[in-house]
C-alpha cells in the first residue's frame, strides 16, 4: 500500500518540483518501487518535467478534484519505468472557486480519490504550489506525511517553523495521522559559510524538536535545472551528475528508513 507524501513549502522556487520528479524517478530506478506523481500545481511543472505536454492532456487533477473523471482515467504512464503521473495545467488555478461551491468534507476530495489507487503503488508524491491554499490543504489532508524542501538561505528556519505550524493545524483539524517525513536541504552550496550555517542551525533546532532532517543534502547542480527542458528526470538525463547522485542517495535514505 502506497505511502502518500506531499512535498510542500509555501515559498516558491525552493526545489519542490525538482524533488518530486527526481526522488520519484530515483525510487523507481534504484528501489524498483512503483511511484505515482500527482501534479497539484497549476504551473504543471512536474507534468512537463516528465516530457508530457500539459496542454494536450485530457484529464488532469482539475477534473479529478471536481470528480468529473475517475482517478484511473487521469493516470498517464511516463516513458520511465514504474513512474506514472496525474498531470496538471493552468485550469487548476480555477479550482478554489469550483471547490467553494462544495461544502464540508466534500472539499477534500483528493484523499477519497487516492484511496482507489493506493494499493497499486509503493509511493504517491504530491507536488504542491507555492502557497497554502485549498490545493496544498487538500494535499496535506490526503497525505500520510510531508517533505519540506528548504533552500539554504537566510531566514530558512523561520520558513520551516511556519510550515511545521501549518502541518500541526492540518493535523488538529483535518488529518490527525499527518506526520513530518523530513526536512530536505536543496540547492546547497558548501563553499558558502551561510549555507553551512543554515544547515547546522536548522538541523540542530529541528532535531531538538524531534523532527527528521535528511542527511542527504541536494547540491546546487546545473544539470538538475537543465533536465526538465529535456523532459527527463536527472537519473536519465545525466546519471553521473552530482544532482543525480544526491537524489539517488535520498532515495536510499528513505528506503532504509522505511524498513
Ligand atoms: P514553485 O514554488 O514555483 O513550484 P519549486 O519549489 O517547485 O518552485 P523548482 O521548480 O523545483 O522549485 O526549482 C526552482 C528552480 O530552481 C527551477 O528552475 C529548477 O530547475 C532549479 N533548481 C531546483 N533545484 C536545483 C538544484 N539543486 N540545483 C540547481 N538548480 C535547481
Ligand atoms: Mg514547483
Amino acid at each position: 500500500m502506497a505511502k502518500v507524501i506531499a512535498v510542500v513549502n509555501q515559498k516558491g522556487g525552493v526545489g519542490k518540483t525538482t524533488t518530486v520528479v527526481n526522488l520519484a524517478a530515483s525510487l523507481a530506478m534504484e528501489g524498483k518501487k512503483k511511484v505515482l506523481v500527482i501534479d497539484l500545481d497549476p504551473q504543471g511543472n512536474a507534468t512537463s518535467s516528465y516530457g508530457i505536454d500539459k496542454n494536450e492532456v485530457e484529464n488532469t487533477t482539475y477534473e479529478l478534484m471536481l470528480e468529473e473523471c475517475t482517478v484511473k482515467e487521469c493516470i498517464i504512464k511516463t516513458d520511465f519505468d514504474r513512474v506514472s503521473v496525474i498531470p496538471s495545467n493552468v485550469n487548476l488555478s480555477g479550482i478554489s472557486i469550483a471547490l467553494t461551491q462544495k461544502n464540508g468534507s466534500d472539499k477534500y476530495v483528493l484523499k477519497k480519490q487516492l484511496d482507489f489507487v493506493r494499493d497499486d503503488y509503493d509511493y504517491i508524491f504530491i507536488d504542491c504550489p507555492p502557497n497554502l491554499n485549498d490545493l496544498s490543504i487538500n494535499a496535506m489532508t490526503a497525505a500520510d506525511s510531508v517533505i519540506i524542501p528548504v533552500q539554504c538561505e537566510y531566514l530558512a528556519l523561520e520558513g520551516v517553523s511556519d510550515m511545521i505550524m501549518s502541518i500541526n493545524l492540518i493535523k488538529e483539524r483535518l488529518n490527525p495521522e499527518l506526520e513530518l517525513e523530513g526536512v530536505l536541504f536543496t540547492m546547497y552550496d558548501g563553499r558558502t559559510v551561510l549555507a553551512q550555517q543554515v544547515v547546522e542551525n536548522v538541523r540542530t533546532t529541528m532535531e531538538q524538536l524531534g523532527h527528521n532532517v535528511y542527511k542527504t543534502l541536494i547540491p546546487r547542480n546545473v544539470r538538475l535545472a537543465e533536465a526538465p527542458s529535456y523532459g527527463q528526470p536527472i537519473c536519465v538525463y545525466d546519471p553521473k551528475s552530482t544532482g543525480a547522485e544526491s537524489y539517488r542517495d535520498l532515495a536510499k535514505e528513505m528506503l532504509k528508513k522505511k524498513k
